[in-house]
């Protein structure tokens, strides 16, 4: 017997605007250090209050909508989903029941599609933390807007439901709503799966929930171990409980937390303090038009004008910010050439860009923590630095000495460096013959050496030659001055 795992998800994210939900709160997504700093009498449910719905919030819940493909609602409306727990002092969440923000989205990955049902607003509870001497409430984080995406069961494993995370991830820091950091909660994934025996599909197989998944990883690794441990209680002849999982990340495997609750035990009902939204397509239209280019269109364009490798393209438009400044980056340099400043061929001089780009790049933000950002060079000196790259002015151990020189901050004009450091190639071919003629001379054994067969002694006056030039010489260059004199009629005069 075979059984199909059937996967759906729940994607909640905090969204990024100045103050919180329903009132003049600032909104510090709960990551301020003391708690119950930034709490008023609405957000902590004092009676009396009034909501007064953030259009900031509304309005990136809708821009999340149409960069998903969803239609937006025309009209819409908060309902009460009431439910009693110490972290939600109102004793009901400000959320949307049947008439969400937007509806029938999807998302594709790899040729597949994903639908997504809907994207709703609501407001996101407080925190408990659980001490010695009893359990403590912060409010910091009780109503701050919250986006929750409902999806299609579409999903079929552990790693489609990470791609969809991880996409989703890169969506909404593109339209910079949400910074969707899992370690820190702004964006929590649950799972639901169920299985079904193949041929058997109208069967409704026993969903269960995993919750508590705090990185993309475990999101796969959970799913994954959910999808097995069912298929072993099916195949012993039992059957599934349906029920919320947590995940265990340690152990690696998922642990019973407690038997679900369906929809209608929330009592939701329509929010009397908020009057219903009405929106014109007017107002929908020119949102759509604020949206930024998105991953997959950005990812296109530039396969397109810039022909690099799609791995390349891809990491390059993995971040807005990235993609923004190697787009900056490669309009110098096509400006460059075009204006003639520099002969390079455009294919080469970008390839080179997005070669050092990726690889120096990364490793300095893998040394110094922060991001991509963070490094301190613009977009100018970046494509001069190519620019004398490509044009063969210094060397390749140079040129990532000048790259680190640059990234140090400071003066980080590369022709500066290149002045400051003499890292310039040497051009002058008779210097180089003049050094080529000195390492021969101090190094005689290493002439034996070579010319009694031993091809590493060569590579070993290579280096000599390279160090006695303080790194400028061009290495082909020297090696060919080297072997002209090892091999040719030259080499009695220079070692006499
Ligand atoms: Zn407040």
């Amino acid at each position: 017997m075979k059984y199909i795992p059937v996967l759906g998800m729940e994607v909640h994210a905090e969204l990024k605007t100045k103050s919180k939900m329903f009132c003049a709160c600032e909104n510090g997504r709960g990551l301020e250090k003391e708690p119950n700093t930034h709490i008023c009498p609405v957000c902590t449910g004092q009676p009396g209050t009034l909501p007064v719905p953030n259009r900031v919030a509304i309005e990136y819940v809708q821009k999340a909508g149409l960069a998903l493909g969803c239609t937006l609602r025309l009209d819409s409306k908060f309902d009460r989903k009431n439910y009693f727990y110490p972290d939600l002092p109102k004793g009901y969440q400000i959320s949307q029941f049947d008439k969400p923000l937007c509806e029938n989205g999807s998302m594709t990955i790899d040729g597949k599609v994903f639908r997504i049902t809907r994207i709703h607003l609501e407001e996101d509870t407080g925190k408990l933390s659980h001490g010695r001497g009893g359990t403590c409430v912060d409010l910091n984080r009780a109503g701050v807007p919250l986006l929750e995406l409902v999806t299609e069961p579409d999903f079929s494993s552990g790693k489609e439901a990470r791609l969809f995370c991880q996409k989703l991830r890169q969506i909404f820091r593109y339209l910079d709503i949400s910074d969707a950091d899992m370690e820190k909660g702004q964006m929590r994934c649950e799972v639901n799966i169920s299985l079904f025996r193949e041929g058997d599909e109208r069967l409704s197989g026993t969903k269960v929930e995993i919750k508590n998944l705090n990185s993309f990883r475990s999101v796969e690794r959970a799913a994954d171990f959910e999808i097995l441990r069912q298929t072993e209680i099916l195949e012993s002849g039992k059957q599934v409980v349906q029920e919320t999982r947590g995940w265990d990340d340690a152990a690696g495997r998922t642990v019973s937390q407690r038997a679900k609750e369906s929809a209608h035990d929330y009592r939701y009902f329509p929010e009397p303090d908020i009057p219903k939204l009405i929106f014109s397509k007017e107002e929908t239209e020119r949102l759509r038009k604020s949206l930024p280019e998105l991953p997959d269109s950005k990812e296109a364009r530039f396969l397109e004008e810039f022909g690099l490798s799609l791995s390349d393209i891809s990491s390059l438009v993995s971040e807005r910010d990235v993609a923004d400044y190697f787009e900056r980056v490669a309009s110098e340099l096509l400006e460059k050439r075009s204006s003639g400043e520099t002969s390079v061929d455009p294919k080469r001089l970008l390839k080179l860009a997005a070669n050092y780009f990726l690889t120096e790049r990364k490793r300095y933000v893998a040394d110094r923590g922060g991001d991509m950002r963070s490094v301190p060079v613009s977009a100018e000196n970046y494509a001069e630095f190519v620019t004398i790259v490509a044009e063969g002015k210094v060397n390749s151990s140079a040129a990532q000495r000048l790259l680190s020189e640059m990234m140090k901050g400071g003066d980080s004009d590369p022709s500066h460096i290149v002045d400051r450091l003499q890292l310039s190639q040497m051009s002058d071919e008779g210097a180089l013959e003049e050094i080529v003629r000195l390492v021969l001379l101090d190094n005689e054994k290493s002439v034996t050496d070579y010319r009694n067969g031993k091809q590493n002694a060569l590579q070993y006056l290579v280096g000599q030659t390279m160090k006695a030039s303080k790194g400028r010489a061009n290495p082909e260059t020297a090696r060919t001055f080297l072997l002209r004199f090892l091999e040719g009629s030259d080499s009695r005069e220079a070692t006499q």
